[in-house]
């Protein structure tokens, strides 16, 4: 169906796509390069109004042959909604939201494995493994569960608990490690050869990035083919970013979007900021950070990023930059944006309380309409017992009494 290739961002060598490999021989990200002037055939916004409302329905930007080997569970196709009461007193055009907590998984990491497990079922893997820090892992369980492959899954002891048991329900062999992201996947490596399982790790095959794609051609669709000026993304592995900047370049190219590309902001936290750091080095390279790493357990928590050093060009191409956050400034956006009903992970919180950081820089405009993205669901991060301080009552008459104190 899909006439594709695998080629280096460096050093624009090119490889057939069945390599299923993620770094060219140079250490260049190998990214699929679609025949546009053949998807431009019948991708077109006519025949996009009668699509399945999933990442699928961009099916030619998606690295399948064919149709039968797709692994779904209902992945995209998210809500973007605005946020009037966030923009009050700010000079700002309109905040939205990308509510990505809603695909399966209960977080954009659907996107990701379910292109990817795709193109592994395609080309015939049946065992996997991938580390992560916590929902890369609970999402390869699901679309591993549904495509019925063998699935292991690292992640660090700290990993939050409810996401532990979520690949555990999804029936993965699943693996606490002492360490980091890095740790548990320098453990996938070298047993690579003796267990005979497939790295899905970030940039390790070319499927994860074409899924997360898929954000930005939905933003894009939802805004009636117009971008936002500004999408504020909370990153780690880096493949997000990538994900969106190559959705506007292929957009571009087969003019369904015109214009200049929105401003990519990354958000981390304070402790663990390779790409702020890159950033505002003005460096070209992420640097691993010396030292203990000092953030709390999260998606953005990722000290030596794979994508790192293409983020920090994507950045810099689209005039858009890198900010860190405090853990306190995360809790408080969280409490924020859970004030007007959405449900924010730390790392969506993030995206938030990163927009407050950059608006305070002077970095909006008037007219900006900004997209947060919420990348996922409050309550796989929260802790399993039950805040013993929150009031307690037994009936009506102690509640009135709870209340007059
Ligand atoms: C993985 C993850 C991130 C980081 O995304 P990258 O694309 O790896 O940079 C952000 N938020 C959540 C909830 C995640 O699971």
């Amino acid at each position: 169906m899909n006439d594709c290739k695998l080629v280096c961002h460096s050093c624009a060598k090119k490889f057939t796509l069945d390599k299923l490999i993620g770094r060219c021989h140079c250490g260049g990200p190998l990214l699929v390069q679609y025949d546009l002037e053949q998807v431009k055939q019948t991708l077109t916004k006519e025949s996009l109004t009668t699509r399945p409302t999933s990442m699928w329905r961009y099916l030619e930007l998606l690295p399948i042959e064919k149709p039968q080997s797709i692994v779904t569970i209902g992945e995209g196709w998210t809500p973007l909604l605005r946020l009037p009461s966030l923009e009050k007193g700010l000079s700002v055009g309109e905040i939205m939201i990308k509510r990505e907590e809603q695909n399966p998984t209960g977080s954009f990491k659907s996107r990701g494995f379910s292109a990817a497990v795709s193109l592994l079922n395609e080309h015939g893997i049946r065992k996997v493994a991938v580390p992560s820090n916590g929902n890369a892992a609970s999402a390869l369980a699901a679309y591993a569960g549904r495509a019925g492959m063998d699935c292991y899954v690292f992640v660090p002891q700290d990993c939050p608990p409810l996401i532990v048991e979520e690949c555990i329900q999804y029936g993965a062999q699943t693996f606490l490690v002492d360490g980091y992201i890095h740790d548990a996947a320098a453990i996938i490596e070298d047993g690579k050869d003796e267990q005979g399982w497939f790295n899905v790790g970030t940039m390790k095959e070319p499927g994860r990035v074409e899924g997360k794609k898929t954000m930005g051609l939905e933003i894009a669709e939802q805004l009636n083919w117009q971008w936002p000026d500004v999408i504020v993304y909370p990153t780690g592995g880096g493949s997000g970013i990538i994900g969106l900047w190559k959705a506007f370049h292929e957009l571009r190219s087969l003019g369904l979007v015109k214009g200049d590309f929105p401003r990519l902001i990354s958000v981390q936290e304070e402790g663990c900021q390779p790409i702020v750091d890159a950033i505002e080095l003005n460096a070209k390279n992420v640097v691993f950070p010396e030292g203990t790493v000092l953030s709390k357990p999260t998606g953005m928590r990722v000290p030596n990023p794979p994508g790192g050093d293409l983020v920090v060009s994507i950045l810099r191409e689209t005039n858009g930059t890198a900010v860190a956050v405090s853990s306190d400034e995360i809790k408080a956006a969280s409490k924020t944006l859970g004030a007007h009903g959405i449900s924010a992970s730390p790392e969506g919180a993030a995206t938030w309380a990163g927009f407050e950081r950059v608006y305070e820089k002077g970095l909006i405009e008037a007219n900006d309409r900004v997209v947060l993205f919420n990348t996922s669901h409050a309550l796989k991060y929260v802790s399993c017992k039950v805040d013993l301080t929150i009031p307690t009552v037994k009936n009506y008459e102690e509640w009135i009494h709870l209340r007059k104190q």
